[in-house]
């Protein structure tokens, strides 16, 4: 073998030696997976996730001891973190999510002298679990880091921001032994992260902060248009937007766990159901409140109806199938939202092609709503965190249809006082109307046309009760003379008085006082005998001759009257005209007989009838 032959397999040799020895390299990390973060400035960085392989063994728990041995011996099963266990294990026909236990390791190298100190946080480890830390080269020191319920007591739920200091830990492996839950979500569903101390909290401040205020305005919100809805009951959407609102809040106090953090782990299994129902429930209240924006109203009910239906099955579903199967329909549930705004778009360019107002707004709020939620749906299954992006432009959306509800509401309750000024005015307008078309303009007494009305219905009530009707007619004497006078305002002045005067004698609420005409004015006198009108007629005589009118300052004036007054009983007359008829005959017998009397008709000189021919006298 010539010396270059020789130097060409040499190298040929190194090459491939080289090649195993990379292979054998990364071999050899698939097996023994580990996170170096000695270079990492915390401080600066904040925060670094564990998220890749680690090993892993299913069905039982591992000692720290039996970690350490597994580790070296490189016989763990590597398993991409985050992740559902169930998602890495074959099927079982006897337990479908794969109920039982597992472990996680991996070596962790961390800064010697950190600026601040290191926490691990854990989020949303099914279900029970404990941390050990197993120094790399003195394992029989090992401790327990942290453990949350028991490995074999009640499970307790996944609770957000669990923290738990690195303080000691340098080299070593993370022993994470977890019990499953029982959702069909088993392992670490989360990233575990190492955190920069300060930096977490600040974070964790933080987002404490947004969301108490989130909560704050879902509230705020809610309540207000529950106060417009109950209130005023101008707009329906301001109802359906209190129902979004509601939903809304239980789904932010149900998707972080804070039930379980205030009231304890009994109460994860409801709290879950309830997530998933509610979700379900909200998808339905946008629906419901995309036509109230649009349409002020519901306007496809049978839409509505259907999705009405779907969600009330998918909440018995969620109340009653047992608990990992409401986990494992989130893709149901997503099937239904993504539907649901498909739906939401398509009313909205409807209302769009409709030249709806607000339409294109109302149309490109959904859709981003909606990129939201895909953004949300897909992050949370490539980094197993619930980026919740969607929850709030939902909140942010709720806010600024509020705002455009509240409008549409205060101008319909001030189109709605407008209108009611408007009708108080009419009814005035027309009642004025009617007085005006019942009354003389001069005296403000009734006017003969609202005489006429008045004997018929006086009439008719005298007919059926077969009672007495009594009229008296009277006119002021020589009134042409004051008019001839004193000049016709004058005149006008005495008749006012003498309406006055009128108005102020007391009478029964039945009985109706008219001007008849000129200077002639009539009482009409249901149920009144004719003595009794007599009297009344009298009264007045008196009344009106007693009374001086001031009509100047160096000017007043007395007048009298004369009175003809006629009564209608069983026996007669038969028809109201002849009434007046008779009253008139009486009045011009009061005329000829000297005037300032009064005269019943039938009775002029004792019982004797009063003939026709008196008129002419
Ligand atoms: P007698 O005693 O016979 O009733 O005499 P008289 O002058 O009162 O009767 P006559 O029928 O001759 O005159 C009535 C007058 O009443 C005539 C008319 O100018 C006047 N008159 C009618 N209506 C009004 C009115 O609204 N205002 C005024 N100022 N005068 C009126
Ligand atoms: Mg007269
Ligand atoms: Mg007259």
């Amino acid at each position: 073998m010539s010396q270059a032959m020789r130097s060409v397999l040499i190298r040929l040799c190194i090459c491939i030696a080289a090649v195993l020895g990379t292979a054998v390299a990364t071999l050899a990390q698939d097996a023994a997976p580990e996170f170096d973060l000695r270079d990492v400035d915390f401080a600066t960085i904040g925060d670094v996730g564990l998220k890749g392989d680690w090993g892993f063994v299913f069905g039982e728990l591992l000692s720290p001891a039996e970690a350490h041995a597994a580790f070296r011996a490189g016989t763990l099963a590597p398993v991409e973190t985050p992740s559902n266990w169930t998602d890495h294990l074959p099927a079982s026909t006897d337990n479908p999510y794969h109920h039982g236990y597992a472990s996680y390791v991996v070596r962790l190298r961390l800064p010697e002298a950190p600026e601040n100190p290191l926490v691990l946080h854990v989020d949303r480890i099914a279900d029970a679990y404990e941390i050990y830390w197993v120094p790399f080269n003195a394992p029989e020191t090992a401790w327990r880091l942290a453990a949350e319920g028991s490995m074999t007591g009640p499970l307790v739920a996944g609770k957000t921001h669990r923290t738990h200091s690195l303080a000691q830990a340098q080299d070593g492996l993370l022993l994470i032994n977890v019990r499953a839950g029982h959702t069909s979500r088993n392992g670490m569903i989360h990233t575990i992260t190492v955190y920069d101390g300060r930096h977490l909290q600040s974070t964790v401040m933080i987002e404490r902060l947004f969301e108490g205020a989130m909560i704050g305005f879902i509230i705020l919100v809610g309540a207000l248009n529950f106060c417009l809805f109950a209130f005023h009951r101008k707009d329906f959407a301001t109802f359906v937007l209190t129902l979004a609102g509601v939903a809304i809040l239980i789904r932010f106090v149900t998707v972080g766990d804070n039930i379980e953090t205030l009231f304890g782990a009994q109460w994860h299994v409801l709290r879950i159901r309830l997530e998933h129902a509610n979700t379900a429930f909200l998808f339905w209240t946008a629906l419901l409140l995309n036509q109230t924006l649009l349409w002020k109203r519901v306007r496809n009910n049978r839409l509505i109806g259907g999705h009405a239906v779907l969600t009330a099955l998918y909440v018995v579903f969620c109340v009653t199938a047992p608990l990992e199967y409401v986990t494992a329909s989130e893709h149901t549930l997503e099937a239904i939202g993504f539907t649901t705004l498909c739906i939401i778009l398509g009313g909205c360019l409807t209302a769009a092609l409709n030249k709806v107002q607000y339409a294109a707004f109302v149309g490109l709020s959904w859709f981003a709503m909606g990129s939201a939620a895909i953004y949300d749906a897909l992050v949370s299954d490539t980094t197993g965190y619930d980026s919740n992006v969607v929850d709030r432009m939902f909140v942010l959306g709720l806010m600024a249809y509020s705002v455009q509800v509240g409008r549409r509401v205060i101008s319909s309750i001030n189109r709605a006082a407008f209108l009611e000024e408007e009708r108080i005015l009419l009814k005035q307008l027309h009642q004025d109307a009617v007085n005006n078309a019942r009354h003389d303009h001069l005296t403000g007494l009734l006017n003969r046309q609202a005489f006429d009305d008045e004997l018929a219905h006086a009439w008719l009530q005298k007919e059926k009760e077969n009672s007495h009707l009594s009229l008296i007619l009277f006119d002021i004497d020589h009134f042409k003379g004051i008019n001839d006078a004193y000049g016709h305002p004058i005149g006008d002045k005495v008749l006012q008085s003498v309406s006055q005067l009128l108005r102020d004698t007391r009478l029964r609420n039945s009985d109706r006082i008219c001007r008849y005409g000129g200077e002639e004015f009539a009482i009409i006198l249901p149920n009144t005998r004719g003595k009794d009108a007599q009297k009344i007629a009298e009264r007045l005589r008196k009344t009106i001759a007693g009374h001086a009118t001031a009509c100047a300052p160096d000017l007043t004036v007395m007048i009298t009257c004369s009175f003809g007054l006629a009564t209608a009983t069983s026996k007669g007359p038969e028809e109201a005209v002849q009434l007046v008829e008779q009253a008139d005959l009486a009045l011009y017998d009061a005329k000829g007989s000297g005037r300032n009397k009064v005269k019943r008709y039938g009775m002029p000189h004792g019982d004797a009838p009063l003939e026709p021919a008196a008129k002419t006298a």
